[in-house]
């Protein structure tokens, strides 16, 4: 029996393939060679429902199994990268944790000592700057749409005076026309249908252009065989790139 405090109820299939009451059932079972039927039960408490689940031989014979097997990963590794998620409310590992360490080297100085460490005035350096660039980009967008204002007052300006050419203190602008071609958007039929066409006049070839975006998603999620990728890598060059991302941090003062 486990009883959950959550505040949402699992679906029957996933407790199906809970693995924590089926490993306590395997340890029971390996105790006591009396035990008779084993039913899991989950008591959610917050909804005053139980769930319950069976398991068969096989299935404890596969848990076992995948088990050892990830014991055997977890004892082959060298290097632990932290996984973020929910948990890391309740870990006890937090000191030393990549994602936590320096918090707690820095979380409980005094606010003169705080500003000091170094990685303090980095992360400060960069959101200052970082809220800079937001607000010239604000800016330049709002330059933008005075540009596109003036733009085509100045078309509409030189079509009634029937000029090319309009002139200011310093400078002039020319009003030139070209030709812009719009073709169906993605996803739509008559994009399909054009596609179509260009295949069957075997044109298609000729302006398609290789995706690099899409070779580099097929690579990195791994969605062809691995030989077809391995193939692939021998012309690729794959190397780790560092990248910083700016979060709202908790401490106040
Ligand atoms: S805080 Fe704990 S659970 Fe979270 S990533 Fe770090 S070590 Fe893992």
């Amino acid at each position: 029996h486990d009883y959950k405090t959550s505040k949402s109820l699992p679906e029957q299939s996933k407790m199906d393939e809970d693995r924590q009451l089926a490993l306590y059932q395997i340890g029971i079972q390996n105790m006591w060679n009396d035990v008779g039927s084993v039913e899991l039960v989950w008591h959610y408490v917050a909804f005053d429902k139980e769930i319950r689940s069976k398991r068969t031989e096989e299935e404890l014979d596969e848990l076992k199994k995948d088990t050892i097997d990830l014991i055997e990963k977890i004892e082959a590794t060298r290097e632990f990268l932290p996984n973020e998620s929910i948990l890391c409310g309740w870990c006890y590992y937090k000191d030393i944790c990549p994602l936590y360490k320096h918090e707690y080297m820095v979380g409980n100085l005094p606010v003169n000592k705080y500003l000091k460490d170094s990685g303090v005035k980095l992360v400060n350096e960069f959101a200052k700057l970082d809220d800079k660039k937001k607000s010239y980009k604000a800016k330049i967008e709002e330059i933008d749409e005075e540009l596109e204002e003036i733009k085509e007052a100045v078309i509409q300006y030189a079509g009634n005076i029937g000029v090319k050419v309009v002139i200011g203190s310093d400078h002039k602008l020319k009003i030139a026309s070209s030709e812009k071609i719009n073709v169906p958007g993605k996803g739509t039929r008559e994009r399909e249908s054009l596609i179509e066409l260009l295949s069957q006049l075997n044109r298609l070839e000729e302006v398609s252009v290789f995706d690099v975006a899409e070779l580099k998603k097929a690579i990195k999620e791994e969605k062809w065989d691995s030989d077809i990728l391995d193939e692939i890598k021998k012309y690729v060059e794959i190397e780790t790139v560092k990248s910083v991302r700016l979060s709202k941090s908790k401490r106040e003062d």
